[in-house]
């Protein structure tokens, strides 16, 4: 899933908004922009203090949630990707979301509904996000960043699955994304030339941490995917992995959607890396 981020910005401005329109937030108003900016005292984007979130962090919120908020009359906490916290981390927890305070609002994101417990998601209100077409991607984008051409954003839109967010700090140039855009181009244009040894070299080099490994094997999965789509609707002559079979494609898109899984867990990336590529060949 992705398009979280977007999302939790936008429940922010509907609760921070000095201007809205019905339950719709303004977007323009000095509340919306510093949400926007991540610059705004009351939306407060919980740091982790180690991989993800630890007991102390929860606590040090937990605390905080009591004080009044800065400049509106309420406070909104995001936790972002809380992928892999710990169940104590999550526990700390409880208390609050059973009974907040009156002006404290907190917002938890992840990869699936699996990351929260249970007793946490009972406290919750459930919100699946999903991401937009590529084109639709490109559409919203070039109203965001209207001096772009629209090849442009239209290859930034693909390259991160039709994720806004993540699209425009490509094209503003994020380098840990470039360079993982880029490593994941190459491990496509590797796949596309059956050079398995190529692939592996690739994916050693993606492997250097299980988040970094994790994002450049989403990368790749969105091109076997739409690959894979495309060769069903017109094989498109020269399209690179195209010429791979459609059923090759799928069970390639298989292997990277579950070793995506497995980065999130406790394992080896080197690992899971040299696996995924005997995988990928068989
Ligand atoms: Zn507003």
């Amino acid at each position: 899933m992705a398009g979280k981020k977007t999302c939790a910005d936008y429940i922010a401005m509907q609760l921070l908004c000095s201007d809205k329109k019905g339950s719709a937030p303004c977007g323009s108003c000095r509340e919306c922009s510093r949400v926007q900016k991540h610059i705004h005292p009351d939306y407060i984007i919980v740091e982790k203090s180690k991989k993800s979130f630890s007991i102390e962090d929860v606590r040090a919120v937990v605390e905080d949630s009591y004080t009044a908020p800065n400049d509106c009359d309420r406070k909104v906490y995001l936790f972002a990707d809380c992928d892999g916290w710990s169940d104590a981390a999550q526990n700390a927890t409880l208390k609050i979301t059973e009974d907040p305070p009156d002006s404290a609002y907190f917002i938890f994101t992840g990869q699936s509904e699996n990351t929260f417990l249970p007793t946490l998601r009972s406290r919750s209100m459930l919100m699946a996000v999903g991401n937009p077409s590529a084109d639709e991607c490109a559409k919203a984008l070039s109203e965001l960043l209207p001096d772009h051409s629209t090849d442009e954003l239209l290859s930034a839109a693909k390259s991160t699955g039709g994720n806004i967010g993540r699209a425009m700090a490509l094209i503003q140039g994020d380098e840990e994304l470039i360079n993982e855009t880029s490593l994941a181009r190459d491990i496509v244009d590797s796949l596309a030339r059956g050079d398995e040894y190529r692939t592996a070299v690739l994916l050693s080099k993606a492997a250097k941490t299980r988040e970094g490994l994790r994002r450049v094997l989403c990368a790749v999965s969105y091109e076997v995917r739409d690959s894979a789509v495309t060769r069903t609707v017109t094989p498109v002559e020269g399209e690179k992995l195209s010429r791979l079979g459609t059923g090759r494609l799928l069970k390639m898109y298989d292997a990277l959607s579950a070793a995506q899984s497995r980065c999130l867990l406790n394992c080896n990336a080197d690992a899971l890396s040299s696996a995924l590529c005997a995988q990928l060949y068989s």
